[in-house]
């Protein structure tokens, strides 16, 4: 039921033909353009590939070709699968075994990975996007060739909510990556859910996410579904951002927590006309309040906040644009993830009994939804570990809700420190460390330690010009914090691990930290 994303594209290229649906740099298509490529790309995929439910792959930045790959490979019934190309080639290859790929579509500057993807994978069609063939990845088809090759008549599959769609892998920020296959079902929003973002008619959302996350791949069939014109960003780059802001008079814009942090940090920020934007959607990692209250202060639109996992699918829950209130009485939402979503139940469940827990006690947050996928590709075990009995999705995550039924999300399940018997979640740390000036960013993390079982560690960037002492963090820190929460060690660094989301690799940090004792 419910007008799924190929239908949605149907639709408005009916309704409003000659409306934009994509830019990409100079090029527009508009909704009847949009409907007829994909169509095109739909029916020769559908002809490259053994049949239904075949994996067409893609290396490819935010660019056009993947919008139309995604829409397209749903109107065939395809499953699209997009890869990180910032991962090493061997993990790419790696990636593109598991899945299966029959056919991969590849932009020359990933041809030395599309190499190693197809050494592993010899059946594998190449498709590529933007150079004659010859000089690079010799037998490659090129896009010209691919739509050439198909036909105008819509298959009209794509209809079966319960057809896959899309398989992503996970950020990989607590182990490996792990496949994760999404149905039409899963990924479809309700109006209700379209809701919070407040589109009108004349909306113009940037995508600046790739599409090998679930926020990327779900802000952009989020998007196309509401009907709103699309500008695609290549690579991120906060200057980029904010030229398409002015060109194209941008509304609204999904931005993960670390590029909200770039742009705000972006040279000249205060010349730049960014009046046209009305909401800026953000999440997929955690936020401090201060960073939110900054942004607020000085972009001064609508935010709204999204939790969720590629998992879920969608959102778990969402912190509203009206929540966001810096000069209300209830700021301190501005820690909490909102409320669940339309549609979905959220519960607290002790990590350790699986029992329900009250408001305003830390455990576990579960889920359940239409929007949860029903488990992993190719990974039984771990499929039937992500479900409790009663049927409620396990997301990895601490946190609790409070009296109102916002929801807080804290850490990982995996990141909780235990030190001397007593939990401490690392964000608690962070966010009192964030507050001090000299800091530019932090990490926390457990380390092993012989008294403590583990000790709280903050691993700090330093802000420009400045020269903290730890002594002078630890001593910040313990005005602010209970004794057992403190830093005991604190680490300066230049940089921060993070993978392709912008998320930090606490794991890393572990492995590089775990053994020194300082
Ligand atoms: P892996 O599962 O491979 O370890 P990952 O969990 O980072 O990687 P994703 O599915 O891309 O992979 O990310 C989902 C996670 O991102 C959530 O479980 C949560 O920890 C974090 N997250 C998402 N949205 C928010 C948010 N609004 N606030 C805090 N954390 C968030
Ligand atoms: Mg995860």
């Amino acid at each position: 039921s419910g007008l799924h994303l190929p239908q949605r594209v149907r639709h408005h290229a009916a309704e409003r033909p000659d409306s934009p649906a994509v830019t990409w740099g100079n090029t527009t298509l508009t909704n009847a353009e949009f409907d007829q490529r994909t169509t095109r790309i739909a029916t020769a995929l559908s002809a490259l590939a053994s049949g239904r439910g075949a994996r067409v792959g893609a290396l490819l930045r935010m660019r056009l070709e993947g919008a139309e790959c995604f829409v397209a490979a749903a109107k065939a019934e395809l499953v699209f699968v997009p890869l990180n190309w910032r991962l090493p080639a061997a993990e790419a290859a790696t990636i593109a075994v598991d899945a299966a790929l029959e056919v991969l579509i590849v932009e020359a500057e990933f041809a030395e990975t599309a190499e190693a993807v197809r050494e592993a994978l010899p059946g594998l069609v190449v498709v590529l996007v933007d150079r004659a063939s010859e000089e690079i990845l010799p037998e490659a088809w090129t896009w010209d060739r691919l739509a050439a090759s198909g036909s105008d008549t819509d298959p009209r599959l794509g209809d079966d909510p319960d057809a896959e769609l899309l398989q992503l892998y996970t950020s990989g920020t607590t182990g490996a990556p792990k496949g994760v296959v999404a149905t039409h079902r899963n990924i479809h929003n309700e109006p209700k859910a379209l809701a919070i973002y407040r589109w009108r008619a004349d909306s113009v959302a940037l995508d600046a996410l790739p599409l090998f996350h679930i926020a990327g791949a779900g802000w952009l069939s989020t998007c196309l579904s509401a009907g709103v014109h699309v500008v695609l960003l290549g690579a991120f780059d906060a200057r980029h951002v904010a030229d398409l802001v002015e060109r194209h008079r941008i509304t609204h814009a999904f931005l993960v927590p670390s590029a909200i942090q770039m742009l705000l940090d972006l040279r000249g920020l205060g010349d730049r006309d960014l009046s046209s934007l009305q909401l800026i959607a953000y999440g997929s990692a955690p936020v401090t309040p201060a960073l939110l209250r900054r942004a607020i202060d000085r972009l001064g639109c609508a935010f709204v906040q999204r939790y969720g996992m590629t998992e879920t699918t969608g959102s778990v829950s969402a912190l509203t644009a009206e929540d966001h209130d810096p000069a209300g009485d209830r700021t301190y939402l501005l820690r909490s993830a909102g409320k669940p979503m339309p549609g979905v139940e959220v519960a607290i469940r002790d990590v350790a009994t699986g029992a329900d827990l009250p408001a305003g006690v830390s455990g576990e947050i579960v889920c359940r939804s239409r929007n949860n996928v029903a488990g992993y590709w190719r990974r039984p075990d771990e499929t039937a570990q992500l479900f409790t009995p009663d049927g409620f999705l396990r997301t990895g995550d601490t946190g609790h809700l409070d009296d109102d039924g916002y929801l807080y999300v804290t850490d990982r399940v995996k990141d909780m420190i235990i030190t001397g018997g007593e939990n401490v979640y690392p964000i608690e740390v962070e966010s009192v460390l964030a507050e001090h000036p000299a800091v530019a960013e932090v990490a926390v993390i457990g380390v092993p330690d012989r008294t403590w079982g583990e000790a709280v560690t903050a691993v700090i960037r330093v802000a420009e010009g400045a020269l903290p002492t730890a002594a002078e963090l630890v001593a910040f820190s313990a005005g602010r914090l209970a004794s057992y929460k403190k830093p005991r060690h604190i680490h300066f660094v230049t940089a921060l691990p993070r993978n392709a989301g912008g998320k930090v690799l606490k794991r890393r940090l572990r492995d590089e930290l775990g053994g020194s004792e300082v």
